[in-house]
C-alpha cells in the first residue's frame, strides 16, 4: 500500500518539478532546451488531468502550473544566446530525440485522458446527491485512465465523489484510519431525482478504510444502498452508514428527500459516494446539470 502512494507523490509532484527544474537550465543550444520544455509540458498536462489530486491536495495543481510558467520564463531568459541546434555528432542529438519520445509518448496519454471528459452515449441527466461543500471526482469519466469502473460494463461511467477540505485534501493526512477523518463522512444523500425507490439495503458494518483488506463474506459490494428509478434508469447510490438508511423500496422521493448518510459499507477503501446509472445491465452516463464530468471534476455546492 505504501509503495503505491509514495509512486502518487513521485509521478504527482517530484517528476513534474524535476522536469520544470531541468526546463529553466542554460543548455548549450536551444534544441536541447525546447526538449525539455516538450518534456515538462506533455507530462504536466497529463498528471493534471490523471492525477489524484484529492490525495496530493488539489490547489497544488495551480502550484504547479505556476512554477511551470515561471520554468518557461527561466528557459527563455537563460537560451537566449545560445545557439540554435547541437552541433552534428549522435550524441549531442540523442537528447533532444529522447526527449521527442517522451514526449509523444504523454501527448498520447494526455490527450487520451482529455477525451474522457466526453461520453458518446446519451446520458441521464441527475441532480447532485450532496450539498454543503466543495466534491470532488476522484474517478469519473468514459476512459478508464481517469475512472477504473469502465472496465465493468453495469458501472461504466459510475462515479466515486471525496468531499474537499478548505485545504483541499479530502482529509487531514495522508491516509487516516478513522472514518470521522474524511470530510465527506456523514454528510447527507438527497435523491438524485424525483422518482421511485426500487432498492433499500441496510445493516451492513462501516469498515476501517483499506486498501488491501478483502471484502469479508456475505457482504454485499455495494453495502447500505439505496437504487431510485430516474427516468428509465435504475441509479444506485452505494457505500451508505450502516442504521443510515431513511427510504424503502416504493416509496416516492423527490430531489430534496434525504435517503441516507455516506458512510464505508461494501466493497470501498475510504469514505466516498459511489454513484452509477444502469439501463438493460450496462452503465449510462451520468451529468448534474448537465455536466458530464471527469476524474478532478469540481462539484460546488
Ligand atoms: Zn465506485
Amino acid at each position: 500500500m505504501w509503495f503505491s502512494i509514495v509512486m502518487l507523490f513521485l509521478s504527482s509532484l517530484f517528476f513534474p518539478v524535476y522536469f520544470m527544474i531541468e526546463l529553466g537550465r542554460k543548455r548549450t543550444n536551444k534544441l536541447v532546451c525546447f526538449g525539455w520544455f516538450l518534456v515538462a509540458t506533455s507530462y504536466t498536462v497529463y498528471i493534471l488531468n490523471v492525477g489524484r489530486w484529492d490525495w496530493i491536495g488539489y490547489y497544488f495543481r495551480y502550484v504547479l502550473i505556476a512554477f511551470w510558467l515561471y520554468s518557461v520564463v527561466r528557459a527563455v531568459r537563460n537560451n537566449r544566446d545560445v545557439p540554435l541546434w547541437p552541433p552534428r555528432s549522435f550524441v549531442s542529438w540523442a537528447g533532444p530525440a529522447l526527449s521527442a519520445v517522451f514526449a509523444a509518448l504523454f501527448v498520447f496519454l494526455g490527450a487520451y485522458a482529455l477525451t474522457g471528459h466526453q461520453a458518446s452515449e446519451e446520458a441521464v441527466d441527475l441532480r447532485f446527491p450532496l450539498r454543503g461543500g466543495t466534491y470532488d471526482v476522484a474517478h469519473g469519466g468514459s476512459r478508464t485512465i481517469v475512472n477504473y469502473h469502465n472496465e465493468y460494463l453495469p458501472q461504466k461511467y459510475a462515479l466515486d465523489i471525496v468531499k474537499l477540505n478548505a485545504g483541499g485534501w479530502r482529509t487531514m493526512g495522508i491516509y487516516p484510519s478513522e472514518l470521522q477523518a474524511y470530510a465527506i463522512y456523514g454528510d447527507t444523500l438527497y435523491s438524485p431525482c424525483n422518482g421511485k425507490v426500487l432498492e433499500a439495503v441496510d445493516g451492513f458494518e462501516d469498515r476501517a478504510p483499506t486498501l488491501s483488506e478483502k471484502l469479508p463474506e456475505g457482504v454485499a459490494p455495494a453495502g447500505n444502498h439505496v437504487a431510485v428509478g430516474c427516468l428509465d434508469t435504475k441509479v444506485y447510490v452505494a457505500h451508505m452508514q450502516k442504521g443510515s438508511v431513511k427510504v424503502k423500496a416504493g416509496d416516492t422521493v423527490d430531489v430534496n428527500t434525504p435517503i441516507g448518510l455516506v458512510g464505508n459499507s461494501g466493497n470501498t477503501s475510504e469514505p466516498h459516494l459511489h454513484i452509477h446509472a444502469e439501463r438493460n445491465g450496462a452503465g449510462v452516463p451520468i451529468t448534474f446539470n448537465g455536466e458530464f464530468l471527469a476524474r478532478n471534476g469540481l462539484i460546488r455546492q
